[in-house]
């Protein structure tokens, strides 16, 4: 009998920072993902606050951690700490991807790709010359605005609680479309919106803010980027104003997660057989 120690296999180390965060349903995702693809992976939940951002990453780091995914409200602060980042994080200014090699902290933005792949091939939304209001002006809403004016839309309007916050990503992707930026309550009916984006965290916490009742007809539809196992104060909100559909971020979360996946695995999960069996509507 050999007196070798016995091998150990070691298990690759991932996480969601953000504050708050026991709300994320990442960990059931990206275990699903692992079990899916037989991959061997930890993925925890961590509660970080922004004083202790920096920090918290280094250690995660330093202890063996192979990436993480980095959620509210600390999507554009962590741009400041990567050496490297992707263009679509780079152009969002928010990432909520790192990957850990060699030393050095690659930053990723996958909420864009995630987003659009949910809305076009796993709803069949087709966005050219749709006219589009998202609710909210932060760290998600700085990923999915590329994006959505890749697909040229007719319009493309930012409204948010505090108005300063939507006018410095209007301008920041004037370039790229044509996207404007307002109040809530200056939301106005015409033109009739096609898709109305809840990329506000206020339903994290069972607020319902004044949200622009006039921008709702029978044909729109409405996405919360917020998830929940029963409906979101959003989405109850949308049906009860006579919204075409009202869909909570379900796919989005699943979506991104792949593409957060596959950087950090190199294999793309299945994602349309894990929605099936998360299958949650609102
Ligand atoms: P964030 O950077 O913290 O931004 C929060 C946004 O919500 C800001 O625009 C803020 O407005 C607004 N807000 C918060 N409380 C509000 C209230 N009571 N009334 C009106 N507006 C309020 O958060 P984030 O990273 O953008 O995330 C936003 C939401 O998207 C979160 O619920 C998050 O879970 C969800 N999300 C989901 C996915 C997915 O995969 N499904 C991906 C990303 C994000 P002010 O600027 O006025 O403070």
């Amino acid at each position: 009998m050999s007196n070798a120690p016995a091998a150990t296999t070691v298990i690759d180390r991932y996480a969601v920072m953000g504050d708050p965060v026991s709300h994320s349903r990442s960990p059931v995702i990206h275990r699903l993902f692992a079990l899916q693809t037989g991959q061997s992976i930890q993925y925890e939940l961590l509660q970080v606050a922004p004083d202790k951002l920096e920090s918290a990453i280094r250690q995660f780091a330093k202890t063996g951690g192979k990436g993480l995914n980095i959620t509210l409200p600390h999507k554009s602060e962590v741009t400041r700490l990567v050496d490297d980042m992707s263009e679509r994080a780079s152009n969002a200014g928010a990432v909520n991807t790192l990957v850990f090699q060699d030393g050095e902290i690659f930053g990723d933005n996958t909420d864009g790709v995630g987003f659009l792949r949910d809305l076009q091939s796993n709803l069949g939304l087709e966005l050219e010359d749709a006219n589009i209001l998202v609710l909210g002006a932060g760290g998600a809403t700085r990923g999915i605005i590329s994006p959505l004016l890749d697909t040229k839309p007719r319009s493309l309007m930012i409204a948010n609680r505090t108005v300063s916050r939507a006018k410095s990503l209007a301008e920041h992707f004037s370039t790229q479309g044509p996207v404007t930026a307002c109040r809530f309550e200056d939301v106005r009916k015409p033109p009739v919106y096609d898709l109305v984006v809840n990329a506000t965290s206020a339903g994290l916490t069972g607020q319902t803010p004044p949200y622009p009742e006039d921008a709702i007809s029978e044909h729109t539809i409405c996405y919360d980027l917020s998830y929940a196992m029963t409906a979101t104060p959003f989405t109850r909100w949308a049906k009860e104003h006579g919204a075409a559909r009202s869909l909570m971020g379900w796919g989005m979360l699943v979506e991104q997660a792949a593409e957060s996946f596959y950087l950090w695995r190199g294999v793309r999960p299945d994602t349309a057989a894990i929605l099936k069996q998360i299958s949650i509507t609102a």
